[in-house]
């Protein structure tokens, strides 16, 4: 049989990077007791362990480059050995068993490198639309927080009063509250009007004399909405509140027809 892809496994096992079918092919292969595999587990941590000990400083010490040499030749890259000129083959056989060490290395990491870099990608980019998801949902939360703190500070001022707002024409069923106090201002709540249509919003208006713009809004799926209302401008008392539906950007006077209105 060839063992020829076990020493691939055996080197990409050895740095806890297999996985998948070959982890299972290889634990089987090593569990029928191939003694060449285990030999290069063993070397391999070995070496590993050295290696980690020499941190600093950088250069491996002799005896891990022993064991790399002595595992890169056991590779069946040289041609047969043979016994006799034993000392003048040396040299050229410990050059091809560390080109083999180099060669067996970047197999190596190239194999766990095309093996683990797209998921990692995909992993990256998961967690990075996660991260923005929250940043978004805490944003809105903390704008949502300072809206029913605004509204709660209103409440305490014995000025403001409540305002109801009833739908009309093309919303009925729609309600709307007005927590409005003349020299803070207020806050709008909304309550079943239908999501404007694509290129439309809806804009709130204080009439004390004429119709005064006090901003535009939208609602959210469920017809709800909530809107800061600033003060009307000194020594003018706002009698009627109404909301009319008109162009996304808003308008200086209403164009288009009521939904809400507070008589
Ligand atoms: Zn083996």
């Amino acid at each position: 049989m060839n063992h020829e892809p076990f020493d691939d496994l055996a080197a990409v096992y050895a740095v806890g990077a297999l996985d998948g079918d070959d982890l299972a092919r290889f634990e089987e292969h090593l569990a029928a007791g191939c003694e060449r595999c285990t030999a290069v587990l063993r070397e391999s941590s070995e070496a590993l362990v050295e290696l980690a000990r020499a941190v600093p400083p950088a250069i491996p010490p002799a005896r891990v480059k022993e064991t790399l040499l002595r595992r890169a030749a056991a590779f069946p890259v040289a041609a047969p050995r043979r016994r006799e000129p034993r000392r003048r083959a040396w040299l050229p056989w410990a050059g091809a068993a560390a080109a083999a060490a180099v060669v067996a290395a970047a197999l190596a990491s190239a194999f766990v490198a095309a093996r683990y870099e797209a998921r990692l990608g995909v992993m990256a980019r998961e967690m990075s639309a996660v991260r923005a998801r929250l940043q978004r949902d805490e944003a809105a939360l903390r704008e949502e927080v300072a809206r029913y703190q605004a509204a709660v500070d209103l409440l305490r001022d014995p000025e403001t009063r409540v305002v109801t707002l009833h739908g009309t024409g093309p919303s009925p069923a729609a309600t709307g509250r007005i927590l409005w106090n003349p020299a803070r201002g207020g806050q709008l709540f909304v309550a079943n009007l239908p999501p404007a249509p694509a290129g439309k919003a809806y804009e709130l208006w204080t009439i004390a004399e004429a119709p005064r713009p006090a901003g535009v809004f939208q609602v959210d799926a469920a017809g709800r909405a909530t809107h800061p209302v600033e003060a009307a401008p000194a020594g003018t008392t706002v009698k009627v509140f109404a909301v009319t539906l008109e162009p996304a950007g808003g308008v200086p006077a209403p164009t288009g027809p009521i939904v809400l209105a507070s008589k």
